[in-house]
């Protein structure tokens, strides 16, 4: 009886085993859902955060045409996939309805479904890139065993250049780095990285907090829009696990009361 207490007190078991997670367990998902309905809304339906995207392409595509060619280089363009080319909001919509916490299961049922759609901008771009002599390479956290399902996706939305060369998901770490310094090695000046998460622009950030993940980007301010494009993605994302230490694996009540710790509020009048 002990040894069940003490797990079922384990936030890690009780995400892993939803089915079986006590109804208090239930109820905080249900309501970490529901504070992402806002986001998903913003995401979804405003005109502002389509306007943003534009204005990220835009500027990427500036960047690409400012960055020096170098003899013998080819210049390449790193871009993120998810929220950064393409829009898995409806996979989020479903999370907020549904009470859902994300797991490798459902994530990997919604990228089969092939039903992402392309982030505005994001084709254009990519276009402008290949039609100039530059190379794309996306560079993408979703699982290798998912590829075919993406590529199909993405070729179906109109993105170019989506080979297995050219299309680098994660086989072992999340860290991107080693996926960066193999195409730099393979001859590339690569000019620009676009994502919507500090990861996908090194690894400097990879499992920071949200200290130090604030510092990397004072450190790197004259970077954005240059050489770091960022797109807009409340909906998830490392600054989220970034509020606490091991934030993935506490309950979703602690989740919770994490989330309201870090509101920097007017203590009002
Ligand atoms: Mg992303």
């Amino acid at each position: 009886m002990k040894m069940t207490v003490t797990l079922l007190s384990s936030g890690l078991l009780a995400l892993a085993l939803t089915g079986c997670a006590s109804q208090p367990a239930r109820e905080a998902q249900q309501q970490l859902g529901q504070q992402s309905v806002l986001a998903v809304n913003w995401f979804q339906q405003s005109g502002e955060y389509q306007a943003l995207t534009w204005q990220a392409f835009n500027a990427a595509q500036l960047a690409f045409d400012a960055a020096p060619s170098l003899t013998g280089k080819p210049k390449a363009v790193i871009v993120d996939l998810d929220e950064t080319m393409l829009d898995n909001s409806a996979y989020s919509a479903w999370q907020a309805k549904n009470g859902q916490p994300f797991s490798a299961q459902s994530w990997s049922a919604w990228t089969r479904a092939q039903q992402a759609l392309a982030v505005p901008g994001a084709v254009d771009f990519a276009h402008y890139v290949t039609s100039h002599g530059g190379t794309l390479f996306y560079v993408s956290n979703r699982d290798q065993k998912d590829y075919e399902a993406t590529a199909a996706n993405m070729k179906q939305l109109g993105f170019p250049q989506v080979t297995p060369q050219t299309m680098r998901l994660s086989t072992d770490s999340s860290n991107k780095q080693a996926r960066f310094d193999a195409i730099q090695a393979a001859g590339y000046n690569v000019v620009l990285y676009v994502g919507d998460n500090l990861n996908d622009f090194g690894g400097a950030t990879w499992h920071q907090g949200n200290a130090q993940r604030r510092a990397f980007v004072s450190q790197n301010h004259q970077r954005f829009g240059t050489r770091f494009i960022v797109l807009p993605n409340p909906l998830y994302g490392d600054w989220e696990s970034g509020m606490a230490e091991n934030y993935n694996k506490l309950t979703p009540q602690q989740q919770l009361s994490t989330r309201e710790a870090q509101l920097r509020a007017w203590s009002g009048k």
